[in-house]
């Protein structure tokens, strides 16, 4: 009898290996073989002084309405229109909402679907605490060490003039859409985007305008920050996740410290800030996250292939495995982040009121309302107000194809212009001016031609942003590449 047992177990071992291992066989590249990049002229010298030239003119979003100088945002479309002046004779340009530009080169064959590539003008200002910290002065637009320093070095004046650059350079090769082409540039998007995205989505939308496809900022060329990769890794955003922040309110009595009841607000509140961090959303492999790591997971090694390869076995422990890291972690599941916290203004006052602020960032699939409810359900305590605060909700947005066209293109492009890069669909934990255009279409891409390695991600809105000039001069290429394999027929 137990030897039969043992049979059949072993049986049953050798099905599951077998199983894994041919599904580990068959788990190939999804990596596009292409021709080589097209021919594309670039003037290295030129193209860099542009940029740095669009770094000096401070297009500043301050959190302060009353601090943002309108005459910079004019001053840099004067720069634009000195700088690009074949694209201002082919395209025609609209000023929407004072400062933002919307930018239209009318394709030829006006059956074709058009196109959108944006990328804002505005950039975050320079923290007074750390300018003596920058190599070289933030506005300065300094070319030193084979790199472009200053803010909106990558966020986000390289993709807007890379975008530019490329359009100029096309024109100058006699170049003419077959499909129309809009350039959106937001003034606005780091303080939301209402004023300016928001406005010229508006007016595609009142206009009837459905483009097939739109891509904007969000997602990068990872370099080293891949675990179980060892090539560069482009990432293409097909969705963004959304947020919401709550506050917690505790109310109860206050009075002198000496005399504390034996739970005070401050004490209810920590106790269902608690509560939440340890009953988190539950992470999700599906979705985005699940299409990321079917494309990376099929150029690791044959060991890894057979995890990512089985998830019908191994999904428990891989999920465990993501949670560990906070980057990964982020990907598989609606984080929860409290972030403010307010009490009594002295050392001996027991507040009566008790305030906190959590932030949540939502996958796609999970809404305001369901996370609201997992609060409310989590905190399960009637002195504990929980109150979304309306303006800061926005859900996740819609998941684009990845068995478009439009996402063929961006992945052939940038395997042409950076042959050894992987590409790969995935999700932006970080929110993006397109998010505002899901209303013309579901096919919205996050993706930016800029390699960045884990060092790196500090310059983003912090010190000593830059980019290199070779990585710049791809970038303009990549572009170059994308318009001209966006014009395949639909
Ligand atoms: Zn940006």
């Amino acid at each position: 009898m137990g030897k039969k047992i043992i049979k059949v177990v072993l049986a049953i071992v050798i099905v599951i290996i077998a199983v894994m291992l041919i599904k580990a066989l068959s788990f190939t590249s999804r990596q596009i073989k292409t021709e080589p990049a097209g021919n594309f002229a670039v003037d290295t010298k030129n193209v860099s002084q542009h940029l740095s030239g669009a770094i000096k003119i401070p297009t500043i979003s301050f959190e302060n309405e009353a601090e943002i100088k309108g005459t910079e945002f004019l001053n840099f479309h004067k720069y634009l229109e000195r700088t690009y002046p074949r694209l201002h004779k082919s395209l025609h340009r609209e000023i929407v909402n004072n400062y933002s530009l919307l930018y239209t080169w009318a394709g030829k064959d006006k059956n074709l679907k058009p196109f959108i590539l944006m990328a804002h003008m505005d950039v975050v200002p320079v923290e007074a605490a750390s300018k003596d910290q920058w190599t070289h002065n933030a506005f300065a637009g300094d070319i030193a060490d084979g790199y472009i320093w200053g803010r909106g070095a990558l966020d986000n004046k390289s993709d807007l003039m890379g975008i530019m650059e490329a359009i100029e350079g096309l024109l100058a090769q006699g170049f003419q859409p077959q499909r129309t082409l809009y350039i959106v540039s937001g003034h606005d998007e780091e303080r939301g985007g209402n004023q300016g995205a928001v406005k010229i989505a508006a007016l595609l939308k009142a206009r009837g305008i459905t483009p097939d496809y739109v891509l904007d900022e969000g997602m990068v060329i990872t370099d080293g920050m891949m675990p179980g990769v060892s090539s560069r890794v482009g990432l293409i955003g097909i969705a963004e996740k959304g947020f919401i922040s709550v506050e917690l309110i505790a109310k109860g009595d206050g009075g002198h410290s000496s005399m504390p009841s034996r739970e005070t607000t401050v004490g209810i509140l920590c106790k269902a800030i608690t509560k939440l961090e340890s009953n988190q959303m539950p992470a999700r492999l599906d979705g985005p996250a699940k299409h990321l790591f079917d494309y990376v997971g099929r150029e690791m090694s044959f060991t890894n292939k057979m995890i990512f390869a089985n998830l019908w076995l191994t999904e428990g422990l891989l999920k465990s495995q993501l949670q560990k890291v906070k980057t990964t972690n982020a990907m598989i599941r609606t984080t929860t982040a409290p972030t403010m916290l307010e009490g009594s203004s002295r050392d001996n006052v027991l507040p009566n009121v008790a305030r906190a602020v959590v932030n949540f960032r939502l996958l796609p699939g999970d809404t305001p309302d369901s996370v609201l409810a997992h609060i409310r359900k989590t905190v399960n305590d009637p002195r504990v107000e929980v109150k979304p605060m309306l303006k800061q909700i926005q859900g996740a947005s819609p998941v684009a194809s990845i068995n478009s066209k439009s996402f063929f293109a961006i992945q052939k492009s940038i395997r042409q212009v950076f042959p050894d890069v992987v590409v790969a669909p995935s999700l932006a934990v970080v929110a993006s001016d397109s998010r505002h255009f899901a209303l013309l279409t579901n096919d919205v891409y996050r993706f930016a031609p800029m390699v960045l390695q884990a060092t790196d991600i500090s310059r983003l809105h912090g010190i000593n942003e830059r980019v290199a000039v070779e990585n710049y001069v791809q970038m303009i290429k990549f572009y170059m590449q994308l318009i001209t394999n966006s014009q395949m027929e639909k």
